[in-house]
C-alpha cells in the first residue's frame, strides 16, 4: 500500500500534466473523497498509508486527465451552501447562478408583504434542482413548481429534493418551457425564474474542454443564445400574477437584446440587469404591468 503523501503527489503530477487549472485542489478533493477524510485530517496522515481503493483512484485520474468534470466524478456539486447529486443527465451547477437565487429570495420579501404570505414560484428548466431546492430551503411559505423538457434531468433534481428534505414543497412538471404546465392557473405565479440554456450553438465547441460532456440541450441557447429568453419573456405574463416577477440569468453580451425583447414586450411594467461579480450583466429581471 502507498503512502497518503505518494498518492497525493501522483495525482497531483498527472492533473498538471494534463493541464487542469486547478490540479493541486482537485487531487486533495478526490483523496478526500477516496480516504473520507477532510482537508486537514489529509494533511496529518501524509506519512501513513492510505485505506483507499487505488484501482478507483487511477480510474478517475484517468477520466478527469481526460477533463471529465470532477463535479460527474465525485457525483456531487455545492449551490448555495447545499449539496446536489449531479451526474451527466444535468447540467453541473456554477456559481453564478447564485445569484439568481439570492436575487428571487430578496424579491420573495417583498412579494409575501403583498400576497399574505404565500408565495408560488416557478422554477423553468430546473436541471438538477439547484435552484427549486434552494428556493424550498430558503423560502419555507414558498410553494414551488419546478419544470424540465428531460424526464432524466427531473429524476435528478427529485432526489436532489429528497437529499434536502423539501420533497413536499416542490412539484415537479416535465415541460417544454410551458407547455406542458396546464395545471397551472393562469396569472397566479408571484416569481418566475430560469437559468435557460444561453449559448450560442457555434460557440459551444470552442468552450472549455469540461463542457462537451454536459447535456447539450442544458447549454445550446440556438443561434444567438437567446432562443429561450425570447420564448419566456413572450409566455411568462399569462402565468404571472400582475406585479409578478421575472427572472433569467443570461450570457456575456446577451444584454441588449435580452432587455430590448422585454421592453418591445408591452406585457412588463418594468425591468431591469443585475451584474454578476466579474462585472458581466448577468440577470434580467421584469415586473409584469
Ligand atoms: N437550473 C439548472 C441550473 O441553473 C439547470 C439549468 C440548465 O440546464 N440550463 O444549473
Amino acid at each position: 500500500m502507498k503512502k497518503t503523501a505518494e498518492l497525493l503527489n501522483w495525482a497531483q503530477e498527472q492533473l498538471r500534466d494534463a493541464g487542469i487549472p486547478e490540479a493541486e485542489a482537485e487531487s486533495e478533493l478526490l483523496l478526500e473523497e477516496h480516504t473520507g477524510l477532510t482537508r486537514t485530517g489529509l494533511y496529518m496522515n501524509l506519512g501513513s498509508c492510505a485505506s483507499m481503493d487505488e484501482e478507483l483512484l487511477e480510474d478517475r485520474i484517468a477520466k478527469r486527465r481526460n477533463r471529465f468534470p470532477l463535479a460527474y466524478i465525485i457525483g456531487k456539486a455545492r449551490f448555495m451552501g447545499f449539496d446536489f447529486l449531479v451526474d451527466e443527465r444535468v447540467l453541473i451547477p456554477r456559481q453564478e447562478t447564485e445569484l439568481l437565487v439570492e436575487n428571487t429570495v430578496n424579491t420573495s420579501y417583498v412579494v409575501r408583504r403583498t400576497s399574505n404570505n404565500e408565495i408560488s414560484i416557478l422554477d423553468i428548466g430546473t436541471g438538477s434542482g439547484n435552484i427549486a431546492v434552494s428556493l424550498a430551503k430558503l423560502i419555507p411559505e414558498a410553494k414551488i413548481f419546478a419544470t424540465d423538457i428531460s424526464e432524466d434531468a427531473l429524476a435528478v433534481a427529485e432526489k436532489n429534493a429528497v437529499l434536502n428534505t423539501v420533497r413536499d414543497e416542490i412539484t415537479f412538471i416535465r415541460s417544454d418551457l410551458f407547455l406542458g404546465i396546464g395545471n397551472l392557473r393562469k396569472n397566479s405565479v408571484d416569481i418566475i425564474v430560469s437559468n435557460p440554456p444561453y449559448i450560442p450553438a457555434a460557440q459551444i465547441a470552442g468552450l472549455q474542454p469540461e463542457i462537451r460532456f454536459e447535456p447539450r440541450i442544458a447549454l445550446d441557447g440556438g443561434e444567438d443564445g437567446a432562443d429561450f429568453h425570447r420564448r419566456i419573456i413572450s409566455e411568462a405574463p399569462a402565468y404571472l400574477r400582475n406585479g409578478g416577477f421575472l427572472f433569467m440569468e443570461m450570457g456575456a453580451g446577451q444584454s441588449a437584446g435580452i432587455t430590448g425583447m422585454v421592453s418591445k414586450n408591452g406585457n412588463y411594467v418594468k425591468f431591469g440587469i443585475i451584474k454578476d461579480y466579474a462585472g458581466i450583466d448577468r440577470i434580467v429581471w421584469a415586473v409584469k404591468r
